[in-house]
């Protein structure tokens, strides 16, 4: 008989913002069993995972064993969700177990995801399929192979319990690691209680959480949201550079931390064009993958507005302090981005802008003309600064255009070993994840394993891993993605 696991949590969040935190617990499973559980991350957080895998750790997994001294709890948030605000939103179907110490000393959050129905769940069901949770997991372990910031998942639990979408589906829960969830949603529901002593205490446990430096700063606030506006522009640059669509950038879908969270109707691009859009619900295409700098942008200075009370006394001076903090966003993101792109161009990173910014545009706008898919296009071009430019060529239509890019762009030396440890092999390819979740659903976990063992290191090429590297075949038709 395997150990039971030994996991002591905290309840931070639980003791020192009360007022955000509903004790509650997880519905019952009827038949819990792990589907996959991430045992690299369980030994990083000094979890057993034999233990794990016991009876007693599937059910700590899925919720229905809580470990002792732990206080689960729904955290309330608001959130703009599309551009309209609701105050009150909140865990509809998840949980924070608690707080835990990692093996590397690091705090995290220990959070389940469709454990039932919770005080905010609304009109909701509480309930997750299997699918979206797998989804999650892969996509979400796809990002951290990229070296991307982003929440873990530690497990998916399959529940027993059907759930109803248009069809009925088998249940799950997702257990998920963070390095917290504080949202922009988190202080959009301080500052809307009116309760000043809440917000101040919000912004402390963030900054001493995230952003330690903040603390010593003349303004902690304005120190704190300046930190948040360099942590989601370095990240989303980091999307941009992947060709990540994350879907639904609500507000309440936006860390503090700067970890990328809540993975729904995510997918990468392969034909690179900014107006992409695979979410079913985007209709307007509020999210479309070119719009993703200007709504975190967007989503900050919501972020602003809560803390203005504690930037400064004078409002009319905080509303300046914050305008001109958020225009750090515009400065971070582009320097992120441009030097991102120069590393996958394999071009050193103080070339003069002059040079290097056409050079970029031109290109752009080349892939976009083309409909030809970027992860495929740059991992090649590493190919063209060694000598053999014909497989990145073959992407192109315009085949005089590219060449005249390419002419301009071999006269600067590219390094080609520097550009394939940034442009991934592997991305998690929509018809990929497709097939591992069907199968998944069914019960089959082998092509999730196999899509999960090459996004674990995406940069390096795997013998007898073609088909992973390759775009969707022409078949899988316009992607479309649903929550
Ligand atoms: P999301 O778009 O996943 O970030 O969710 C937005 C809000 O809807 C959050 O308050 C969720 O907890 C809630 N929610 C999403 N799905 C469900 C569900 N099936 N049952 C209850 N609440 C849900
Ligand atoms: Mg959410
Ligand atoms: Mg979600």
């Amino acid at each position: 008989v395997a150990p039971a696991p030994t996991v002591v949590l905290q309840s931070r969040f639980a003791r020192e913002l009360p007022e955000m935190a509903v004790p509650w617990q997880a519905a019952e499973a009827p038949d819990p069993r792990l589907l996959v559980l991430n045992e690299p991350l369980a030994a990083e957080l000094g979890l057993d995972p034999a233990a794990l895998r016991s009876d007693e750790g599937v059910r700590l997994l899925v919720g229905t064993a809580v470990p002792g001294g732990a206080t689960p709890v729904a955290q309330a948030y608001a959130g703009h969700q599309f551009g309209g605000f609701n105050p009150r939103l909140g865990d509809g179907r998840a949980l924070l177990l608690g707080e835990l110490t990692g093996a590397d000393g690091r705090l995290r959050d220990l959070h389940l995801k469709g454990s039932g129905r919770t005080p905010f769940a609304r009109g909701g069901d509480g309930l997750a399929a299997v699918g979206p949770m797998l989804r999650e997991y892969v996509v979400s372990e796809a990002m951290h192979g990229l070296g991307i910031p982003t929440t873990r998942s530690l497990a998916v639990v399959a529940t027993g319990r059907p759930v109803r979408r248009e069809t009925v589906l088998p249940g799950a829960v997702l257990a998920r690691v963070a390095s917290s969830h504080l949202r922009v949603g988190s202080f959009q529901y301080a500052r809307a209680t009116g309760d000043l002593d809440l917000l101040r205490r919000l912004t402390d446990v963030a900054i001493a959480r995230h952003h330690p430096a903040a603390a010593d700063a003349e303004r902690p606030a304005l120190a704190l949201f300046e930190a948040v506006v360099a942590a989601q522009a370095s990240l989303v640059a980091r999307w941009m550079l992947v060709g990540f669509v994350h879907g639904v950038m609500n507000t309440d879908n936006s860390t503090i931390s700067g970890e990328t969270i809540d993975y729904g109707p995510c997918a990468f691009l392969d034909a690179f064009d900014p107006a992409t859009v695979y979410s079913s619900i985007d209709t307007g295409g509020r999210y479309a993958y070119g719009n993703q700098p200007v709504v975190a942008e967007w989503n900050l200075a919501r972020l602003a507005e809560a803390l203005l009370p504690l930037v400064d006394e004078d409002q009319e001076q905080a509303i300046a302090r914050a305008v001109e903090s958020l225009g750090g966003f515009r400065e971070r993101y582009d320097a992120a981005w441009s030097a991102g792109m120069r590393a996958k161009l394999g071009l050193p990173a103080d070339l003069d802008e002059a040079v290097a910014s056409p050079l970029v545009d031109e290109l752009l706008g080349l892939l976009q003309a083309d409909h030809v898919d970027g992860t495929s296009f740059f991992r090649r071009l590493a190919g063209a600064a060694r000598g053999d430019a014909e497989p990145a060529r073959l992407l192109f239509l315009d085949l005089a255009g590219f060449d005249g890019w390419l002419a301009r762009w071999r006269a600067l030396a590219p390094d080609a070993e520097a550009m394939d440890r940034v442009n991934p092999v592997y991305i998690a390819r929509n018809h990929l994840v497709e097939e591992a979740l069907s199968a998944g659903t069914d019960g089959d976990l082998d092509p999730l394993h196999r899509l999960l063992a090459v996004l674990a290191d995406p940069f390096v090429e795997r013998p007898g891993r073609e088909r992973y590297a390759e775009p969707a075949p022409a078949d899988f038709g316009a992607y479309r993605t649903f929550c």
